[in-house]
């Protein structure tokens, strides 16, 4: 019998930060072929040193893959790697597919998707959650818009990274999905830091409450994962606080055009606010911890 060996198809990663770093790993790991760009060059290290190629830009990733895969900030950042005067745009080529997997405005996605169409390139957007940890054990979850034929044919790739992986609809549907994601992540890190805070000023163990509530119906990601962080005071990111408020920016304005109010949302995005005025933008989701002392007048372990 003959053995028909599939080729893998040859990938591309741009933006090697928290997340991209430990997908482009997982993706090498998986043996396809993987060339790497990131602004910061030295992010690029560790995946040339696993055997990754390098690239000189975004257009140079696209000439050599057959699928590429973004992960940067925000809306303009997503805009500038791929429709930019270096971007993936310019090394379009039949059969390209871009998977944006940032978390950027679905207005933006859809922007982004209409000019690559025009050259003739497929893209998806795939937003991603279960942080950093779910970066490194490829167990994100993915959410998906786009042509659902691409959707099918890049399964395999996503799957490389994630483990719950939905299609949500046409371009835009998944970065929709993800600022619901957001609404109710930030939320939920708002009454973890109420919870443990009441806890605090009752006097109870910190430790005893997170294990016995973590077991029960409060249970949730934010408690498991951010809750020891917190009483620990780990404030190392993870996701950080200047990102999700970038997110939570792309919520509200979001609602505001669909005719929306999200009060709780709103509140959370002026706590994070708080926590921002005191420099702590780059730390973990977990420091929002600290606008709740602030207003409890103590530290929650002391
Ligand atoms: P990060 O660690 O700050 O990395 C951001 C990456 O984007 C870096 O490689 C950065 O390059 C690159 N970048 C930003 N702007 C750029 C531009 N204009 N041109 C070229 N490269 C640019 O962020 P992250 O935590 O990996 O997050 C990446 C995306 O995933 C964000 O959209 C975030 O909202 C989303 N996300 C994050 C998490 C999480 O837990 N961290 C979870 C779910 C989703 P430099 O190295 O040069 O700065």
């Amino acid at each position: 019998m003959k053995v028909r060996h599939v080729q893998k198809r040859k990938i591309g990663v741009i933006g090697l930060g928290v997340m991209g770093k430990p997908m482009a790993m997982n993706i090498l790991k998986a043996g396809y072929p993987l060339t790497v760009w990131n602004r910061t060059r030295s992010k690029m290290d560790d995946l040339l040193a696993a055997g990754a190629s390098g690239a000189e830009s975004p257009k140079e990733v696209a000439e050599k893959s057959e699928v590429v895969i973004t992960i940067v900030t925000d809306s303009p950042d997503v805009e500038e790697v791929v429709l930019g005067p270096q971007g993936v745009i310019h090394g379009a080529h039949p059969g390209l597919v871009v998977i944006d997997m940032s978390t950027i405005s679905p207005t933006v996605a859809r922007k982004v998707a209409e000019e690559l169409g025009k050259k003739g390139v497929k893209m998806l957007d795939a937003p991603v959650s279960g942080g950093d940890v779910g970066a490194k054990q490829g167990t994100l979850s993915i959410m998906v818009g786009g042509p659902e034929e691409t959707f099918k044919e890049c399964l395999p790739i996503l799957e490389v990274m994630g483990k719950r992986i939905t299609y949500m609809g046409p371009n835009g549907m998944g970065q929709t999905a993800k600022l619901c994601n957001q609404v109710i992540c930030a939320l939920n890190i708002q009454a973890v830091c109420e919870g443990l805070m009441l806890g605090a000023k009752a006097g109870l163990n910190l430790k005893k409450l997170l294990g016995v509530v973590t077991a029960g119906a409060a249970g949730s990601w934010m408690l498991s994962n951010l809750g020891p962080k917190m009483t620990e005071r780990d404030f190392r990111p993870g996701f950080k606080i200047r990102h999700q408020q970038k997110d939570l920016r792309l919520v509200l304005s979001f609602a505001a055009e669909l005719g929306l109010p999200l009060p709780g949302t709103a509140l959370v995005q002026q706590m994070l606010r708080a926590v921002e005025a005191e420099g702590l933008g780059e730390k973990g989701t977990q420091a929002a911890v600290v606008a709740m002392e602030k207003l409890a007048g103590r530290k929650l372990t002391e």
